[in-house]
C-alpha cells in the first residue's frame, strides 16, 4: 500500500487535496472546495534531512 501521500491539485482554485480524502468521499476526483473536476497529480513534500555539520 503506497497510496498514502498522494495529493492532487485542483486546477482552478488550487486547493490541495490529499487521495485519502477523496476516498473518504467516494474516490471520486473532484476538488472538495469548489466541486471542479480536473485535478492534478502533485508530489508530496519530499522532506530532505541535510545533515548538520
Ligand atoms: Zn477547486
Amino acid at each position: 500500500m503506497e497510496q498514502t501521500g498522494i495529493v492532487y491539485e485542483c486546477i482552478r482554485c488550487g486547493a490541495r487535496v490529499p487521495s485519502e480524502e477523496l476516498d473518504l468521499r467516494g474516490g471520486e476526483i473532484k476538488c472538495i472546495i469548489c466541486g471542479y473536476r480536473i485535478l492534478k497529480k502533485i508530489k508530496p513534500p519530499v522532506v530532505k534531512r541535510v545533515k548538520a555539520k
